[in-house]
């Protein structure tokens, strides 16, 4: 009598356990994430294929995909454009033919006159009925009857040397070990959290999702709305937002400057023009709080356009300055960054605080003068576009880091600047401004690592600005009201945008429209700038603007952030509908910050899409940001508005940010009993969902 073989089961098992994995293939799997049969089973399904059944050839219409079978009728070489191979194939309910551009000469033999064939692939409409390009084949022999499949069959994402059919023979070895119990999914997601009693166990799910059953609404599994997607979406959504949690603790752990004396910013604040909105004093009260800590502070401001950011961006920088730390202040454009100069160093000049300025662009000799001052700490807040995190630059103790206007970031590029501020065992506070809010749950999903503020109040007497849809062939009636504000002393902006993607094209049509308006408007002072222009020629002409010595400011989409003159009411946007609602939104925020009433013309070119109708419509409707971003995100999805798709965090297999919002909230529940109770639980899941990046410690 022999012992019973106790087979250990485990949770992860190298790829190198199934059979015909060698190290390229696994080298190949690498690629895709996949080191574990673990890491195998999460590599989810794109799309399904329907091989469960044979279709007749006369049911199909252009479009469909699936199974056929038939007798090959005639098979013939054609030349039209080029060679290629045709055969008609039929089943007594129709024919249909296949096409071969590449082919061999034994393949062309093969598919004989009278012999029976199995083909898989896409039906389209070609010049002489329907076809199937390149389709998938096999031969039948008369007699045998070769079994169609069984379930659906997945289509999962490839890897250049690894095929589907090849991850399809991996994927059956995989869930055979599953099936068996070689290999076990522990359930890390406490049974309680599914209310419902019928919800699957993730084993259950897991084998579900790569062999649906025939019957099975494959609709329904690719919306993600079938019971079994939903057991995984509720994971994928936990593993997502457990690793931001993770990320924000770590940060925790580090140590950062105490600021905690805020008779400077006081001081600041006190000699402005005007006093803070609540929404502006409450935010900076957070600020001061979270730099008194002695842990960085990784704090999102979420402000409309207009709200008063800036303002509190420098009373977060003389936090620093007050111990003797520097703060550094970055925006993305040349035109806001040199901006932002400008007025902080008019406001810092009055309580002796040195300000210096940094971009790409300056001249060796002044570059290097102005990185000696930052070396040395001569410059205690420094303000400039990216080149301020360019390695060559070196704070002397930086201790605030702020970055202005940057709704396009992702958790790799925080992280990178966090570590540019780092001194010995400490790292900067760390403020990031946008004026592109996402609603709260979305917020809480995608910036879980962050504390967030929102600036939700505009300083007072802003009115809406007035906007209207108007086509290109009443650019005449467009110009007479451009006329008619410069007459009354209002300011304009008119915004060339341009159809082609170029910044030449662009800048050229901004040149061109400039001395069209001039030869219309004669008595009209009109200034130009453009991305082309040189630094000092950008800077005087938005000086001129800014002192009223212009009256049309024709631009190109370069003032789309920040750029801030009060005088400003009027706003022309060319080709309005090709911009997308964020941009408009933004262009649209340079004008009605003063206390005038407003108004923006959105011009647009031939007939619209029915989204850009939708688009020019928000705007028309609403001056709200938050509602703005809102439509946004209904329009565009969030893995586009954040700019985060390519980031690796936001990239999610199953879930969708936007389509599962309903469930973020007890997301995050469960993610806080997860994290106070289940250490080692947390670890399986993040590792279970985000594979590789987070073995390899990036998150
Ligand atoms: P944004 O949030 O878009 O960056 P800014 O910081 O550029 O807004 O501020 C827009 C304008 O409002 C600026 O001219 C600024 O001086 C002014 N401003 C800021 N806060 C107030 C306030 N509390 N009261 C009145 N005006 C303010
Ligand atoms: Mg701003």
């Amino acid at each position: 009598m022999s012992e019973p073989v106790i087979q250990q089961t485990q949770s992860t098992l190298p790829v190198a356990e199934l059979k015909g994995v060698g190290p390229r293939t696994a080298e190949h799997l690498a690629r895709l994430n996949i080191v574990t049969v673990q890491d195998l089973l999460f590599h989810l399904p794109l799309r399904y294929q329907d091989r469960t059944r044979v279709l007749p050839i006369g049911s199909l219409r252009p479009g469909d995909e699936g199974v056929i079978e038939g007798i090959i009728e005639l098979t013939e070489i054609k030349f039209a454009r080029r060679r290629m191979l045709l055969s008609r194939i039929s089943d007594g309910t129709g024919a249909i033919y296949l096409r071969f551009f590449h082919f061999s000469n034994s393949q062309k033999a093969n598919l004989q006159r009278g012999k029976r064939i199995r083909c898989f692939g896409e039906v389209r409409r070609g010049g002489v009925g329907l076809e199937i390009a390149h389709p998938e084949y096999q031969l039948l022999n008369d007699d045998a009857t070769v079994p169609v499949s069984e379930t659906l069959t997945p289509v999962y994402p490839v890897t250049e040397g690894l095929h589907q059919r090849g991850l399809l023979g991996l994927m059956h070895q995989a869930l055979e070990f599953l099936r068996t119990d070689k290999l076990t999914l522990d359930e890390l997601v406490p049974a309680e959290v599914f209310n419902k009693s019928d919800v699957p166990t993730l084993k259950e799910s897991i084998l579900f999702i790569h062999q649906p059953p025939p019957d099975t609404d494959i609709e329904k599994l690719i919306n993600g709305s079938h019971i079994m997607y939903q057991r995984l979406i509720f994971e994928e959504l936990l593993a997502h937002y457990l690793s931001l949690r993770r990320l924000r603790t770590q940060m925790h752990r580090h140590k950062a400057p105490v600021l905690n004396s805020d008779e400077l910013s006081r001081l600041y604040v006190q000699k402005l023009p005007f006093s803070l909105t609540s929404a502006q004093s409450k935010v900076a009260e957070q600020i001061k709080k979270d730099v008194q800590q002695g842990i960085p502070m990784q704090r999102l401001i979420q402000g409309d356009v207009g709200s008063g950011k800036t303002v509190v961006a420098v009373i977060a920088a003389l936090m620093a300055v007050e111990q003797g730390y520097q703060a550094a202040i970055m925006a993305p454009t040349e035109i806001l960054a040199e901006q932002h100069f400008r007025n902080i160093e008019h406001w810092l000049q009055a309580l002796n605080i040195n300000v210096a300025w940094l971009s790409g662009k300056l001249k060796a000799a002044v570059r290097r003068n102005t990185m000696a001052e930052i070396v040395s700490g001569k410059a205690q807040v420094i303000v400039g576009t990216h080149a301020l995190f360019q390695d060559d630059v070196e704070f002397n103790n930086l201790a605030m880091v702020i970055i202005d206007e940057q709704h396009r970031f992702g958790v790799h590029q925080r992280l990178a600047l966090r570590e540019k501020g780092k001194m010995k065992d400490q790292f900067p506070h760390q403020l990031i401004m946008t004026a592109t809010p996402i609603p709260r749950t979305l917020s809480m999903a995608a910036y879980a690592d962050l504390d967030c503020s929102v600036i939700d109040e505009l300083p007072p007497g802003r009115k809406p600005v007035e906007t209207v849809v108007i086509p290109e062939s009443r650019r005449n009636d467009v110009v007479q009201r451009v006329h008619q504000a410069c007459i009354e002393h209002k300011q304009v902006y008119w915004v060339c945008t341009l159809i082609e993607e170029s910044e030449v094209l662009q800048c050229q049509a901004a040149e061109e429209t400039a001395s069209v308006l001039q030869e219309a408007l004669p008595d009209v002072h009109i200034g130009l700038v453009h991305g082309r222009m040189k630094s000092e020629q950008k800077e005087k002409a938005m000086q001129a603007f800014k002192q009223g010595e212009i009256d049309l400011l024709v631009a190109t989409t370069v003032i789309e952030v920040g750029v801030d003159v009060p005088n400003a009411s009027l706003m022309i946007i060319e080709n309005a509908e090709r911009l997308g609602l964020s941009q408009l939104h933004q262009l649209r925020g340079r004008v009605g910050r003063g206390d005038q009433a407003s108004a923006c013309v959105l011009m647009y070119r031939g007939n619209l899409s029915d989204n850009a109708r939708i688009r020019l419509g928000v705007m028309r409707d609403t001056n709200d940001g938050f509602e703005i971003a809102r439509k946004d995100l209904e329009l565009r999805g969030p893995g586009e508005v954040l700019g985060t798709r390519q980031t690796g965090l936001l990239q999610l297999k199953v879930a969708d940010l936007q389509r599962d919002q309903a469930l973020l909230p007890r997301v995050a529940e469960v993610a806080d009993v997860l994290l106070n109770k289940q250490a080692s639980s947390v670890k399986a899941i993040i590792a279970r969902w985000k594979g590789e990046a987070v073995r390899y410690g990036q998150v």
